[in-house]
């Protein structure tokens, strides 16, 4: 396959990055653009200082070149690396004298294409090279690093070969009909497929929390005006992004910020208050306060007095699903208030104060908690929201399946099973389709 592709180049420095600058090649012609680059055949992973020439002979940058001969190589074709100053009009330079010498500009991710093309990369490694360049945490990087040395896919394939022994236990069964009954009733193979539904189970969980990382937790803090959410998201991230005045309603737009709570990405939304309004730009905030919630993990009530409880409509406002956090925040303005945590029918409620900053710790703890804080320490993987889609449908699959054997439908379940097989496979990318490959790849950045 590496034989029949062109020659892709592109600059693989993340932009904005001022020291050096990568420029990558791959392809046939690579070797040759290095030999002319370098004025004599390059050696195999070895460093040369190189002078970087245009067709006029004029000196664009000097910097190091190293050739890497297929199938030794990140795509499994011949490589060469350029590392020059990280200038951009020098690195833009540089890539013009390359497709001078022959090369094309690479599409967004197309050198992970060529890797996984040429089975370098199953297709969740892959991803798990965007995954490690888009990281917003240490511990999102860690866990991309794991699916990137072959963790998920491990895992995946693990369950396909338990898959395929089932499936093959209950084929073996459909060909001798006499004893079909017989073999189909047998407990083990019941057990068997139940042993299969829990693994799938755990690798959906592991499959999940590898999203919820990759992702960071989506949190949005919301209550009437007044109460202190702009001061409290301010004391979260340190910062003064948020406009904080004494006037209700000032903040009718929705403030993002993204902090790193030890390695855990967190997004904070403060939001207008709920409520009804006549004011255009007012009613406006209430709308996008609404959709924010309707897109998060968690929300963050706020109420000021020490004894109050949350609004009830901001209550009712809450989707499904989304877990809540009550805080009562001033209790600087309170004798007897101290922070603390309780429990109330199963919400948290935290006492605290944005301006001093008593129990703010207690907050960030529990905000730790529900990003799935350890969760990164225990071998958790980067995975993405197509993974777990895949994994609900195998679900689906296994589950008809053990009905089907229950009612002693052979073939049925089989075929069920079968079916189970290739949705997971389209997470390693045994199985997928063009459209596919060209989503999950056109969603990278160019040079990787
Ligand atoms: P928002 O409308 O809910 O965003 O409320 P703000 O953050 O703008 O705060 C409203 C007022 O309450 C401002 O004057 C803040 O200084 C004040 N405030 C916020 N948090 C505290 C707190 O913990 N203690 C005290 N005493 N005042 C606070």
């Amino acid at each position: 396959m590496s034989a029949a592709a062109d020659t892709i180049a592109a600059i693989a420095t993340a932009p904005g990055h001022a020291g050096v600058g990568v420029l990558r090649i791959s392809g046939p012609l690579a070797p040759r653009i290095a030999h002319a680059l370098l004025g004599r055949a390059p050696r195999e992973r070895h460093t040369h200082y190189a002078t970087f020439r245009d067709a006029n002979d004029d000196v664009i940058d000097r910097g190091l070149l190293i050739a890497f001969a297929q199938p030794r190589s990140y795509t499994g074709e011949d490589v060469v690396e350029l590392h020059a100053h990280g200038n951009p009009l020098v690195l833009h330079a540089l890539l013009d004298r390359l497709v001078e010498l022959g090369a094309r500009h690479a599409r967004p991710g197309e050198f992970s294409e060529r890797a996984f093309l040429n089975g370098k990369l199953d297709l969740a490694q892959a991803e798990a090279v965007a995954d490690l360049v888009a990281s917003g945490s240490l511990a999102a990087a860690r866990a991309a690093q794991r699916s990137l040395d072959g963790e998920f896919s491990r895992r995946a394939r693990a369950l396909t070969a338990q898959l395929v022994r089932v499936r093959t236990w209950i084929e073996a069964a459909i060909d001798f009909p006499e004893e079909e009954i017989d073999f189909l009733a047998d407990a083990a193979l019941r057990a068997e497929i139940d042993a299969l539904r829990t693994s799938l189970a755990d690798l959906l969980a592991a499959t999940r929390r590898g999203v919820r990382l990759a992702d960071g937790l989506h949190a949005v803090i919301v209550g009437k005006p007044n109460v202190g959410k702009s001061s409290l998201l301010n004391a979260l991230a340190a910062s003064e992004r948020a406009i904080v005045t004494d006037v209700a309603g000032t903040t009718r737009d929705v403030l993002r910020e993204t902090i790193d709570l030890d390695g855990v990405a967190l997004t904070l939304a403060d939001t207008a208050g709920l409520r009804e309004t006549h004011d255009a730009i007012e009613r406006e905030g209430v709308r996008r306060a609404q959709a924010e919630l309707e897109r998060a993990d968690l929300a963050i009530l706020v109420c000021a007095a020490p004894d109050e409880s949350p609004d009830s409509d901001l209550l009712a406002a809450l989707p499904d699903g989304v877990a809540r956090i009550v805080v009562h925040n001033k209790i600087d303005l309170a004798d007897s208030a101290a922070p603390r945590v309780e429990t109330r029918g199963g919400v948290t409620h935290i006492w605290l104060s944005a301006r001093s900053g008593d129990g703010l710790d207690l907050l960030v703890a529990q905000l730790r908690r529900h990003a799935g804080e350890g969760d990164a320490n225990e071998g958790t993987f980067s995975a993405r929201a197509r993974h777990v889609a895949a994994l609900l449908r195998a679900e689906t699959s296994i589950d008809d399946a053990r009905s089907a054997l229950a009612a002693n439908h052979g073939e049925l379940a089989a075929e069920e099973l079968r079916q189970a097989q290739h949705t997971i496979g389209e997470i390693t990318g045994e199985f997928t389709s063009d459209d596919l490959l060209g989503e999950i790849f056109s969603s990278f950045c160019i040079g990787k």
